[in-house]
């Protein structure tokens, strides 16, 4: 092969072709510094200087405006302003919940669409719930995201952009403002990070960035379908908390609701987890499990999750199971988790139940994308038949 002419690595940008100016929201301390060397004619010994104003700018203030960096000469801006944009991607359907809830169907590109929820909680604080891919490998049989096939993975600053749109929404810029809701993030929607972790340990540097969004890593939670080989990276990496979605306590059930667990069994996840970074009673695995009526949900198998966690520092979330068109399960009677939920409860782990949130606006992680196309689609047939909408 002839050597390769020198071509320039946009492979974190979320530019579906590479005219137009360059898009900077969500990209990296190192990726900002090279865009100004390579496309601002910014020398390089001033690029690390100039990449920590636009950072500020950026991440601290959430700019839109190239003219708000007062603190850049007015040239300099004009070439910025010429090069770059500080646009998000697009939002393609915003719904917001009776209980505060907010979901985002974001397009990064034609085709390219995931979807953000952030979740108000008591008080001030909030999770914010975001993909890491569009689609998913894995063929978890409860999980709507699982029927559909991967389309690609986010990029770093498709995944950090998340964040911003939703901070935009809400209101939250500069970081210092003290009514910020957003407190946590939760890598909990489309998707499964273990097979994306360059760029979401990329994402958490950006929006944990103390400079910036400066939501701390104790804060930002990952979860698992259980990719073992990929766990202790994550924690050396990202010092993230983590999430296991284990769902069911012995292999044969687990072979069937995640079938991951063909491949890394629960003996073999068990020792992963014991082997995950600074794990410790201030630093608990948050384990999750959905409720499938009649499947997974008997008192025996409450007792079997409690034996199974014995010794390791965890926190346990009951998921009650959302169910999407055609799905092969139903919830679990609230009774029946409520029996489960006493039996964990005794072994002393404190208020498991996840309580559904936002079901007006179809906002359980991982099966909102489905529901917005349906939704939209429900909503064009009404225009056609002339009737109006009903918002
Ligand atoms: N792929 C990762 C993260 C995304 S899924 C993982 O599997 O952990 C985030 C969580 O939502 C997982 O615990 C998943 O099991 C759960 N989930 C998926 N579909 C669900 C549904 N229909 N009802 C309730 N929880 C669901
Ligand atoms: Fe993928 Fe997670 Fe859904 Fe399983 S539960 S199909 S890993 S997104």
């Amino acid at each position: 092969m002839n050597a390769p002419l020198k071509s320039l690595d946009l492979s974190f940008s979320n530019r579906p072709d590479t005219s137009g100016p360059i898009p900077l929201a969500g990209l990296t301390r190192q990726q900002l510094r090279d865009v100004l060397i390579e496309h601002a004619g910014v020398e390089e010994k001033k690029a690390k200087m100039r990449a920590e104003q636009l950072w500020r700018w950026i991440y601290h203030f959430g700019v839109q405006s190239f003219d708000e960096m007062t603190n850049v000469s007015k040239d300099l801006r004009k070439v910025l302003s010429e090069t770059f944009t500080l646009a998000r991607a697009e939002i393609v359907e915003r719904l917001v919940s009776v209980d505060g809830t907010r979901k985002y169907l974001i397009r990064f590109a034609p085709g390219v669409e995931a979807e953000t929820v952030f979740i108000p909680d008591v008080g001030k604080s909030g999770a914010l719930c975001v993909s890491s891919q569009v689609g998913c490998t894995l063929n978890c049989t409860f999980c709507h995201t699982g029927t559909q096939k991967l389309v690609r993975n986010l990029t770093a600053a498709e995944i950090a952009q998340q964040v911003m749109i939703a901070r935009d929404d809400l209101g939250e810029w500069p970081t210092s403002n003290e009514d910020r809701q957003i407190t946590n993030i939760v890598f909990m929607g489309m998707g499964e990070p273990l097979y994306n972790l360059d760029h979401v340990s990329d994402a958490i540097d950006v929006i944990s960035d103390g400079d910036g969004i400066a939501i701390g890593r104790r804060r930002i939670t990952v979860s698992t379908s259980g990719v073992v080989p990929k766990m202790t990276e994550l924690g050396e990496r990202t010092k993230a908390m983590l999430a296991i979605s284990l769902h069911a306590t012995n292999d044969p059930l687990r072979d069937e609701l995640v079938p991951l667990n063909k491949k890394y069994n629960i003996e073999t996840l068990m020792d992963a987890i014991r082997a995950y970074p600074d794990l410790s009673n201030a630093k608990r695995v948050t384990f999750e499990y959905v409720m499938l009526k009649g499947v997974n949900d008997s008192p025996a198998e409450a007792r079997a999750l409690v034996k199974l966690l014995k010794g390791v520092p965890s926190k346990i979330n009951l998921i009650p199971f959302n169910p999407w068109p055609n799905s092969p399960y139903e919830c679990s009677d609230w009774e029946t988790i409520e029996t489960f939920a006493d039996i964990v409860n005794r072994a002393g782990y404190a208020s498991p139940i996840r309580t559904p949130r936002g079901r007006d606006i179809f906002a359980a992680c991982g099966q909102l994308k489905s529901e917005s196309v349906k939704m939209r689609a429900s909503e064009k047939r009404k225009l056609e038949r002339g009737e109006a909408s009903s918002g």
